[in-house]
């Protein structure tokens, strides 16, 4: 890095109007009225790849970009560039102003030519210069801004991961992953509530063999099928989701075995008449369904297992039909 002051009799290369009037931060600036101030900054090259402001460091000067261009980036000096800076940008002031260590790496991408300005030199040109002081809140207000800006694109995509592990990307339905979470909350709520809560279990018959004989792309559009019907077949309240291949669970939050049946029995007979549209034309589904409701002293896991239990009883009497677990042989649960 080489440094160069400027001499104190003036500028290099004539006025400091000339040389600095078309940077923002000395918009509207009287550069002659401050000459003797800048007299003693200085302007330096930094060659490619060279490091202006380490993360974490101190830092006792502004750095003005009169030629080339710098990158920020955060957490390691190789680190992608959140931002790139050229001619009449700044990097520093923060620093000086927060009297905080640097937050960021500097780093510049090309041979650079900068103006410096120390901190105390820094706070005298702001005493001389209202303009000045202007245009640096200018500086800091829109560095505010884009931080703003990026803490919201962050934010955004924050949420879009976070949907994208709660949802199965096939059927849109809710995922197992979800489910887990919102079993246990919905039987802590109902249990304090004293209001009953039901689950069905809803299992495709003979899925294997779709797949097989159709191919996948057949088989995910029966998912789809799947999961449009116990959307259409349960109210606003309801949560649906996918627990797994071809698999899928039903919560009703305030209804009873009996009513849960009902429902579930509704669900089958439609799936049963509609058909899954596909590239030949349509395809005809069953689907078993397992039904349990909530009882006192069960935690999510119980619940679970009888509605999983029912299910398998479903299967075991011939498919295409609903079980509820109070059918069944009550048996102890551990
Ligand atoms: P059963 O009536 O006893 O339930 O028989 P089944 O053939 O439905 O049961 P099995 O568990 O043997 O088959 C489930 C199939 O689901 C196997 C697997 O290839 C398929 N599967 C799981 N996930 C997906 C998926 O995302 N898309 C497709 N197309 N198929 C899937
Ligand atoms: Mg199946």
């Amino acid at each position: 890095m080489r440094d160069r002051s400027i001499p104190a009799n003036g500028p290099v290369g004539g006025s400091y109007a000339a040389r600095y009037g078309h940077l923002d931060l000395f918009h509207d600036v009287d550069l002659d009225a401050i000459s003797e101030l800048l007299d003693t900054a200085q302007e330096i090259d930094i060659p490619a790849g060279h490091t202006v402001l380490e993360e974490g460091a101190f830092n006792d000067a502004i750095h003005i970009i009169l030629d080339g261009e710098l990158d920020v980036r955060l957490g390691a000096v190789n680190a992608a560039p959140l931002l790139s800076l050229g001619v009449g940008a700044c990097v520093g002031e923060l620093s000086i102003l927060s009297q905080l260590n640097v937050s960021a790496y500097v780093v510049a991408v090309r041979e650079s030519h900068l103006l410096v300005i120390q901190d105390d030199l820094l706070w005298s040109i702001i005493g001389a210069s209202h303009e000045f002081a202007g245009n640096l809140l200018k500086v800091l207000s829109g560095r505010v801004r884009d931080n703003n800006n990026r803490l919201t694109v962050s934010i955004n995509a924050q949420e879009r991961f976070a949907r994208a592990s709660r949802v199965d990307s096939i059927t849109g339905l809710f995922n197992r992953h979800w489910l887990d979470e919102v079993l246990e909350r919905q039987r802590s709520r109902c249990a304090a509530e004293g209001r009953t809560f039901s689950l069905i279990l809803i299992d495709i018959d003979h899925f294997k063999r779709i797949n097989d004989r159709y191919g996948h792309l057949v088989g995910d559009d029966a998912l789809k099928t799947i999961a449009s019907h116990l959307h259409n077949c349960t109210r606003p309240i309801d949560l649906a989701a996918r627990f797994g291949g071809d698999e899928f669970a039903v919560l009703l939050p305030g209804v009873g075995i009996s009513e849960a049946k009902f429902i579930g029995e509704r669900m089958r007979a439609e799936i049963e008449q509609d058909d899954v549209l596909c590239s030949f034309g349509g395809l005809r589904l069953t689907v078993s369904l397992g039904i349990a409701e909530l009882d006192t002293h069960d935690s999510a896991q119980d619940l679970l297992y009888k509605a999983d239990r029912a299910l398998y009883e479903a299967k075991h009497r011939g498919r295409n039909c609903a079980v509820s677990a109070s059918e069944l042989q009550p048996i102890a649960l551990a």
